[in-house]
């Protein structure tokens, strides 16, 4: 990308103001996963290795005003940045205060400042310019390493960046990274690209769908969403989830993307929810009055894993069926299976094919595996993001 990055800037003697994505789960008091605070570590000791100060934000859940948000507090997340950095981590409470103003002031080189949840603030969701110019005036340097909220226009993520004015505004290693991926590799893809696409529905994914059929040589389709076009060509899909509503659009994709997009051969189907339900294997648009299908049938297991053995970039998205549920986790196992074995470039959005991936272990033999659910998605639409656009170029 042509986005300078927080190692192209001189920190040192500087307060660095970094949006983070430390939106993590906690159990009250405890952190329960880190792998979000452990992720913006390269850019943290990036700045605090070359003596810079260092002032952290992120939002966390979503606090409801007059409500008690206590729950949402990121005193916890101090507590843990605290044991993974050599570092002093200090908190405040009062975000853009008088005594957040004082403790960014008083700050030492190798420190760091986190500051209470942002969205305890009503300006970060409305993107307020006073909010903006208040977070803006406790640094020298912005920087953006929150990939998964990069989609979003709130303050944090674009009225402090434009508020800074001349001062240097960058992007982290991890927004670097992601970009990277997402957008270089998708703007000029080694050939056969493509892509996989899955998930609830259809109507989640058309803008997704729409630009990845200009840009792939395949789309290929799974999950529930594949039972809508098959009802719009006609086919019996039973209890299965369908969006009925969305038959005209499925045809006009399909129009649109004559051979590239290919649809499941054949469906794996139950006469319940459950894994012990009775099964069934039968071809795509003839799933019986009393099943629902939950998964892609071996067929088009097979047929989907050949035209990936034959990709130079493969791009994924969404589950093949009920991954959660054995065995409909078996399309979406065979699709991980021919991407981790496949030498293409493998990218992994976000959300649920991250998690299936991770679950099905084969995380590690991907080229990328995107950190942003709503973010990834976005990229995969082809959207340009405020947040970044406000960044400087290199
Ligand atoms: P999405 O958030 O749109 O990517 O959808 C992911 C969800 O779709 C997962 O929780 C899957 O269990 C679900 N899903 C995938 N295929 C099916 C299916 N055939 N029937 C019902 N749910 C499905």
């Amino acid at each position: 990308m042509g986005k300078k990055t927080i190692d192209q800037v001189d920190v040192s003697g500087k307060t660095v103001l970094m949006r983070v994505d430390f939106n993590v789960p906690l159990d009250g008091t405890r952190v329960t996963d880190d792998r979000r605070i452990r992720m913006a570590l390269p850019s943290i000791e990036s700045v605090l290795s070359r003596n810079g100060r260092l002032i952290l934000m992120s939002h966390l859940g979503r606090p409801k005003p007059g409500q008690d948000n206590s729950r949402f507090s990121l005193r916890p997340v101090a507590e843990r940045l605290g044991e993974l950095v050599d570092a002093d981590v200090l908190f405040v409470e009062d975000i853009v205060g008088h005594e957040a103003r004082e403790r960014a002031a008083a700050l030492q080189p190798g420190q760091i400042l986190l500051l209470e949840n942002l969205r305890f603030h009503e300006g970060e969701k409305a993107n307020s310019p006073e909010f903006s110019q208040a977070l803006a005036s406790l640094g020298d340097i912005y920087c953006n390493d929150a990939f998964g909220t990069c989609h979003n226009m709130d303050a944090s993520m674009v009225g402090v960046p434009m508020a800074m004015g001349d001062r240097p505004k960058v992007a982290g290693f991890l927004v670097q990274k992601e970009i990277r991926f997402l957008s270089d590799v998708l703007s000029s893809p080694e050939r056969p690209f493509v892509a996989i696409l899955g998930g609830a529905k259809v109507s989640d994914k058309i803008n997704v769908i729409r630009n990845l059929l200009k840009r792939c040589d395949r789309v290929l389709i799974g999950g529930a969403m594949a039972y809508t076009f098959s009802l719009a060509r006609g086919g019996q899909t039973g209890k299965s989830l369908v969006e009925p509503d969305k038959t005209d659009l499925a045809r006009e994709l399909m129009e649109e993307g004559g051979t590239k997009l290919v649809l499941p051969a054949d469906t794996h189907c139950g006469d319940d929810f459950r894994p012990d339900c009775s099964k069934l294997v039968v071809p795509a648009g003839e799933i019986p009055d009393d099943y629902e299908g939950l998964d892609i049938g071996p067929a088009t297991a097979a047929l989907y894993s050949d035209i990936i053995e034959e990709a130079k970039t493969v791009v994924w998205n969404g589950p093949m069926g009920v991954f959660e549920m054995p065995p409909f986790d078996e399309g979406t196992r065979a699709v991980a299976q021919a991407i981790a074995d496949s030498s293409a470039t493998s990218i992994i959005g976000g959300g649920d094919s991250a998690a299936a991936i991770q679950k099905l272990g084969f995380a590690d033999q991907v080229t990328h595996v995107s950190t942003g659910g709503g973010a990834s998605l976005a990229m995969l639409e082809g959207r340009t993001f405020a947040s970044v656009e406000a960044l400087d170029e290199a």
